[in-house]
């Protein structure tokens, strides 16, 4: 049995009567950037949410880059980061021009441990990048007391975190920070046929600089009141995101079932480390530890199941790293997790016996 790491054929296969009609209709109007379509998509998903605005921009990255521009933050500044992330989060913040802090993450959940956010905090600091990693949000009320307490802002990278809630609040991902991020690729739990992302905020005016931001610095048309760039969510993309939108919440259910099989069938198999359920978990990714990850990969590649590595090598040993200070660095959790991580295929359209022989494959691995 071949089984996909993550099957989008599928996807379009079940939508496939509406997105035809969206590529009619988008010929017929021809209204391919910033037309109706990006600011419904951009009215529904804050609708959705629970959050005031929603920006639609290019991709995850710049949604980002953008927020940090928004908020004032580049050269000079620093910036918290999980150690442990999609080399992104770091990207954006060296791409404003601040420095991207690195602090370790728990074994709890992969995410920021909020512990050692403190110690990491100097006169330079300016915000604090938590991101909702494999589809698990972090403490964000501890997150923000310390916000809070430093005068720092909050920017949540909520790229795999699509519907994903924290428990004790019930509040969703992308609703906390000064402004969070979500990247649209077509992978995520929700995603468009090629790149898209957007910013939300619950702030006027920082919802006004990043509109301003990603068309140009133009508000109205060859008038620049800044120095802008183009990344502007089109309005294919956001087409496709309203007709996706409508099934986020019943494909991450689709998503829980699956995760609940692997809970369930791999506890106790073999050395293996399961990550912790949670109510609001949306399993962007189903990781697995194990002190034998490249024997366990090899043999389930050579049986026909698609697995993926998130991620191999810390960003602090990345050679685009080598000359800063994060280089110096050493975390204990990240570098285990990067030597011992694997995803196992998840997504809502694996079938369920797709997902039982992923479970007799390692359990015939490990015995
Ligand atoms: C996917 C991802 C991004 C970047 O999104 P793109 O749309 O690919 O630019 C940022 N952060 C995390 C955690 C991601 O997984």
């Amino acid at each position: 049995m071949e089984v996909a790491f993550l099957n989008l054929k599928k996807a379009y296969a079940e939508l496939k009567r509406d997105l035809d009609h969206l590529w009619q209709d988008l010929h017929n109007d021809g209204a391919y950037i910033l037309g109706s379509r990006l600011g419904n998509f951009e009215k529904e998903f804050s609708e959705y949410l629970g959050v005031k605005h929603v920006i639609g921009v290019a991709n995850g990255l710049d949604a980002l880059t953008l927020s940090l521009n928004a908020l004032g933050i580049g050269a000079g500044d620093e910036v918290i980061v999980p150690a442990h992330t999609f080399i992104a989060s770091w990207l954006a913040i060296s791409e404003s021009g601040a420095i991207p802090v690195p602090v370790e993450v728990n074994m709890k959940g992969y995410l920021l441990d909020t512990s050692k956010i403190e110690a990491a905090i100097t006169k330079r600091t300016r915000a604090i990048m938590p991101v909702h990693l494999y589809g698990r949000v972090g403490d964000m009320s501890k997150i923000s007391a310390l916000a809070q307490k430093y005068h720092l802002k909050v920017i949540e990278d909520a790229a795999q975190a699509h519907g994903a809630f924290e428990s004790i609040s019930n509040r969703k991902a992308g609703t906390f920070g000064d402004t969070a991020c979500f990247s649209f690729y077509p992978g995520k739990n929700l995603g468009c046929f090629g790149d898209g992302g957007c910013v939300t905020t619950n702030d006027d005016e920082i919802a006004q600089r990043v509109r301003l931001l990603r068309n140009y610095g133009s508000k109205v048309r060859y008038e620049h009141e800044v120095k802008g760039k183009n990344s502007r969510l089109d309005d294919l993309q956001a087409g496709v995101l309203s007709i996706k939108l409508k099934y986020l919440e019943n494909w991450n259910a689709r998503r829980r079932k699956i995760a609940e099989i692997y809970l369930k069938e791999l506890l106790g198999v073999g050395d293996l480390i399961l990550p912790a359920d949670e109510p609001g978990h949306v399993w962007h990714i189903f990781s697995v530890l194990t002190a034998q990850r490249e024997k366990l990969k090899a043999f389930l590649t050579a049986a026909g199941i698609g697995v993926i590595i998130h991620y191999p090598k810390p960003i602090y040993r990345q050679l685009a790293y080598q000359n800063t200070l994060a280089a110096k660095m050493r975390f204990q959790n990240t570098d285990k997790i990067c030597s011992e991580v694997l995803s196992l295929p998840m997504g809502p359209h694996l079938e369920i016996e797709e997902a039982l022989f992923c479970v007799q494959t390692i359990k015939t691995f490990f015995k």
